[in-house]
This record gives C-alpha cells, sequence and structure tokens, in this order.
C-alpha cells in the first residue's frame, strides 16, 4: 500500500478532529446559537458546520435548544448548545483538613459536590490516598447512577507538585513527599477507566477564577489560596504561569515574618505562620478543645463561628482578624509589585472573612504599592470558597474533551 493512500485520510481525520474541537469550543466561549450563526462566527462553511454538529450532537457533547433568528433574512435556525449533565470532568481537592470533591458538566454547573472533613496530616499518607480512592469511587458510582460519564479526574494537593509525572514533590502541611499519587490512584480506579492528573491547588483555584469565578472578565490575575498553607496560582495575559519546575506560587514561604516562628516547611518567618488557616483560627480559640479547632467539623461552619464570634466584638477575634489583614495586605503588595494583576482574587478562608479582612488588603495595597493605586490592582473575594481547587480541577478535566471531542465515543 503506497504511503500516500493512506496520508490524505489521515489529513482530514486530524482537520476535522481540530474543527471539531473549533466548534465544541466555540460553543462554550460564545453560548448557545444557530449552525448559521456556528458558521458566520469561525469561518466554516455551513454544510460542514451541520455535520460537525451532527456529530457532537452523536457524541453527547451538543444538544438542540430554542428556534432563534439571525439578521432579518433568511429562515430562523435552531440553536445549538453545549451539553448539560452527561459528559462530566472531575476535580478532587485533598487539603490538611478536608477532601473535596466537585463533578462538572460541558457547561460547567456542578452536578456533584462533596466534602469530607479529615484530618489529612494524623492519618497519614497510605490511609490518605486510600480515604481518596474511597471518595472518588464513590463520586464515579453515583454520577455513573445519574446517566453521566466522566471524562477524567485531576486532583489539587497542596504541594509542589510535578504534573508531568504525576508526582507530589514536597507537600509540608500534608507531610507527604516525592508521592507518586496519579500512578497510585490511577491503578486504585482502572476498572472505571479513568486517567488521574495532579496539580497544586492554587494552580487550579487561578483556573477555576479565571473559567468560572470572579475573574472571569480578566487575563492577568493572581488568585491566594488561604487555607492552612498559602500559595498563589498566577494568571498571566490568559496563561496559568508554571515556571521553569512548575513551581510558581509559592508565596506561603517568602520569608515576611520578622517573628521567624515555625514554619510547616521546617524554615521559620515564613508568610503562612502569620496567614495560614491554623495562625487565624488559633488566635480566635478560647482554649485547646475550642471548636474552631475540631479538624473534623467541616471548615465553613468554624469559620461561621469566627464570623459570629466578630460581629459580637470578640476583642481576641478582632485582634486575629486585624493582624492577619495587614500580614495580608504585604504578603499581597510583594506580589502585585512584581506581577501587577488586574484582580487579586481572594480565596479560601481569606474569601470567607474577606468583610474582615479585606479594607486591610486595600490599605496596605495603596500603601505598599509602588505603582499609583497600587496599578489599578481590584481585590476580589472569590465566591467558589473552599471548591475553588476541586472546581479547577474538574475544569482542566473537561479541557481534554474540548481540545478533542472524539475522546468521548458516538453514543447516539
Ligand atoms: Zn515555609
Amino acid at each position: 500500500m503506497s504511503t500516500r493512500a493512506t496520508a490524505a485520510p489521515a489529513d482530514q481525520l486530524t482537520v476535522r478532529r481540530s474543527n471539531l474541537s473549533l466548534v465544541l469550543t466555540h460553543l462554550r466561549d460564545a453560548g448557545p446559537r444557530s449552525r448559521a450563526r456556528v458558521a458566520s462566527d469561525t469561518g466554516l462553511n455551513k454544510a460542514t458546520v451541520s455535520s460537525l454538529v451532527a456529530e457532537l450532537i452523536d457524541r453527547g457533547l451538543v444538544g438542540e435548544g430554542e428556534v432563534q433568528r439571525v439578521g432579518n433574512v433568511g429562515r430562523p435556525g435552531q440553536t445549538v448548545g453545549l451539553a448539560p449533565g452527561g459528559v462530566v470532568g472531575v476535580g478532587v481537592e485533598v487539603n490538611a483538613d478536608f477532601v473535596d470533591v466537585t463533578a462538572l458538566d460541558l457547561t460547567h454547573e456542578v452536578v456533584l459536590s462533596r466534602r469530607h472533613p479529615a484530618d489529612i496530616r494524623a492519618l497519614g499518607e497510605q490511609r490518605s490516598i486510600e480515604l481518596l480512592v474511597r471518595c472518588l469511587d464513590d463520586a464515579v458510582v453515583a454520577l455513573g447512577d445519574s446517566g453521566c460519564s466522566v471524562v477524567g479526574v485531576t486532583v489539587a494537593v497542596p504541594a509542589l507538585v510535578d504534573s508531568l509525572r504525576g508526582r507530589v514533590a514536597l507537600a509540608p502541611n500534608l507531610g507527604w513527599t516525592g508521592t507518586a499519587l496519579a500512578e497510585q490512584l490511577d491503578t486504585a480506579l482502572a476498572h472505571h477507566g479513568i486517567r488521574v492528573q495532579l496539580d497544586n491547588d492554587a494552580n487550579l483555584g487561578a483556573i477555576a477564577e479565571h473559567a468560572v469565578g470572579v475573574a472571569r472578565d480578566v487575563d492577568d490575575l493572581v488568585y491566594l489560596a488561604g487555607e492552612v498553607g498559602v500559595g498563589c496560582g498566577v494568571i498571566v495575559g490568559g496563561r496559568l504561569v508554571r515556571g521553569a519546575s512548575g513551581f510558581t506560587g509559592e508565596i506561603g514561604h517568602a520569608p515576611l515574618n520578622h517573628r521567624l516562628e515555625v514554619c510547616g516547611c521546617g524554615r521559620v518567618g515564613c508568610w503562612e505562620t502569620q496567614v495560614g488557616l491554623g495562625v487565624l483560627l488559633t488566635g480566635c480559640a478560647r482554649g485547646p478543645d475550642d471548636p474552631v479547632l475540631d479538624t473534623y467539623a467541616d471548615i465553613d461552619a468554624r469559620l461561621e463561628l469566627v464570623l459570629a464570634r466578630a460581629a459580637d466584638g470578640d476583642p481576641d477575634t478582632l485582634d486575629t482578624l486585624e493582624r492577619v489583614g495587614i500580614a495580608l495586605g504585604l504578603g499581597a503588595s510583594v506580589l502585585v509589585n512584581i506581577v501587577n494583576p488586574r484582580a487579586l482574587v481572594l480565596g479560601g478562608y481569606f474569601a470567607a472573612l474577606e468583610h474582615h479582612l479585606r479594607p486591610y488588603v486595600v490599605h496596605t495595597l495603596l500603601e505598599r504599592v509602588v505603582a499609583p493605586e497600587a496599578g489599578g490592582v481590584e481585590v476580589r473575594a472569590s465566591q467558589l470558597g473552599f471548591t475553588a481547587a476541586s472546581r479547577g480541577g474538574a475544569v482542566v478535566a473537561l479541557q481534554s474533551v474540548f481540545a478533542d471531542p472524539t475522546r468521548v465515543p458516538v453514543t447516539a
């Protein structure tokens, strides 16, 4: 057989796959519209678009919607849009206090959201991974029962993550080092036929805010993940900044605390010894048995308690919020001086306590950022709470389908 005979169909398949991706991604970014409108938006001809849309419908990725007229002439067309339900991506965050699972469909609607409080450091690495497997297995089964098929899983870890090799290089607040997490999860979940990838929690938080959160309208942002550890995800020009080895964003370990307290990483004076969740909760606690320190209680409920005490004018709580707020502003000003983002998104517990922390942060930014008006940065509170990283994981899992819709088999 001549190579020339096989080259043309292979090229045609590549072009078709790329056009399927173009149409599906356009429907995600521009919303439902008629086939004629898709053709004029993308520059593809109408017959090609009809054929591509038919295939996307057969793969369960696109559905028909309402009838819509384009301009004043011609027949009205039926709109097509991303199919809700059905194909889903799953994100899981494992953090010091919890495992959070979120599944999003192609329209980025939440189809499953579960949080399991857990003391991950106390459980140890192997039992934590077993818990992670149980949480994932339960979620995939529940999604299957409700007619959804999972296209991929992304796990968020508060760690230096080697995404390419699927390894957790170092997670100081979990006590993990050199963990081949993706491989272990792939093996444990092989019966579901699902591939697992890993990323840093703050990177995925930034991706979530840019895709579905409060930073959808900007392409330059810093997302600050306020959890037991503190890290940031940086998006510049619409792209996540990873750095030479993938370890960008470890601001939590910048030496900003002159009191030289010992950090989870073993160094002294790291920023997170002033602004980490543990510091906040310890500062607000009335003793070692205070419910705000109960790692088996849901984190949102514990933060509600902090808010209630602040509303009652509890002096220890208000002093702690002021101390954390000023320190948060100082670290944020370092980031804003370096990155000059349009938006600084406060995530995790920083968002839950935004009402108290924001005035200190804004004041400090105006004082410490050398550019006039702090370089035009807007401080925004995440509305995704502690689900930001898991949502970002689900967004990333879905990206494989937008890049290549033929990954989803024809079902019609
Ligand atoms: Zn540190």
